[in-house]
């Protein structure tokens, strides 16, 4: 918790330390609501995420008749959680134990989709479980590299073919060298590139087809990758994602960097897929597992 609470501070400062300011003026009254709902929308909750906390805090005070903004801030973060929470609860990470899990990452370029990988190798294989690595990123120069220096400092295999192949021939070897060397988990890396959108959700879709014809079920996870530093234009990328591949969670990288962490609950709540970790740092450890009610603690404080 102190690692998340280090990596949401620039986050709280802009979201929880603006907030006490407003609060401590001592009058609930439309300006105060105004300038909480700048507050949010500055630190990329979104419009109508913002409207709907907004609205749901102005009904709390009417039915509790309260008078004192000092009471705004537990009942704020409450409202927080919940919305984070959302209706599923389903924010763990679908793993079969005794079983070969797949969970495959899509993503945007630059976002720490490889790093996140790296991380969660890491994560693994510390609980003792035998992770494989899929450098299904084939367009990249560089990315297959990239994801052989992250299995090599986890001390984990990657399973790759020659640049430019068929990145679904590449999850297909991979499954089959998973299941041969009875393996936990195999996360897949996929490419990122954006300057044809239609090409590359064809092409994740093929992969996430050609994954689900070998294993019932699978993928397992299918996990977006977003940089929170890109505030609403990761809301577009999310959406674009969603559509082609049906994204079971999200992770968003790069919190440590960024004042504008409230993009977690935009994305939540606009396109109900629960965040599932958090990357706050460049390091192998630096990714938590995301919870709302640590979430919002950290930074509530
Ligand atoms: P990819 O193109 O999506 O595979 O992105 P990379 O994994 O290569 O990451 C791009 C850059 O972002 C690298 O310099 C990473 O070290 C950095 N990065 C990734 N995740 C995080 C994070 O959570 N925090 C910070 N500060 N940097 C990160």
């Amino acid at each position: 918790t102190h690692k998340f609470m280090s990596g949401l501070s620039k986050t709280s400062a802009s979201l929880v330390g603006a907030m006490d300011s407003v609060f401590a003026r001592g009058k609930i009254d439309e300006e105060m609501y105004e300038e909480l709902e700048d507050i949010l929308i500055g630190a990329d909750v979104g419009v109508n995420t913002t409207l709907e906390i907004v609205d749901r805090l102005r009904q709390e005070v009417k039915a509790h008749r309260i008078k004192d903004p000092t009471e705004l801030k537990p009942l704020m973060s409450e409202i927080l959680v919940e919305l984070l929470r959302g209706e599923d609860e389903a924010t763990g990470m679908n793993i079969q134990d005794g079983q070969l899990s797949v969970i495959l990452f899509v993503g945007v370029n630059g976002v720490g989709k490889t790093t996140t990988i790296g991380k969660l190798a890491h994560h693994y294989n510390q609980q003792g479980k035998k992770v494989l690595l899929a450098a299904g990123d084939t367009f990249r120069a560089g990315a297959i590299e990239q994801l052989e220096v992250w299995g090599e400092r986890v001390g984990v295999d990657v399973i790759r073919h020659q640049a430019g192949s068929d990145p679904a021939a590449v999850m297909y070897d991979a499954i089959q060298a998973a299941q041969a060397r009875g393996a936990d988990i195999l996360l897949c890396d996929t490419a990122g590139r954006l300057q044809n959108k239609v090409n590359l959700m064809e092409e994740l879709k093929k992969v996430h087809r050609v994954i689900g014809r070998e294993i019932e079920g699978a993928p397992h996870e299918t996990l977006l990758v977003v940089d929170s530093t890109t505030g609403q234009n990761a809301m577009q990328q999310a959406k674009l994602f969603h559509d082609a591949t049906h994204l079971t969670g999200i992770v968003l990288t790069k919190m440590d960097g960024t004042a504008k962490g409230g993009i977690a609950l935009a994305i939540r709540r606009e396109l109900e897929v629960p965040v599932k970790w958090i990357g706050l740092g460049e390091q192998m450890d630096d990714l938590q597992p995301f919870d709302a009610d640590q979430f919002v603690h950290a930074l509530f404080g």
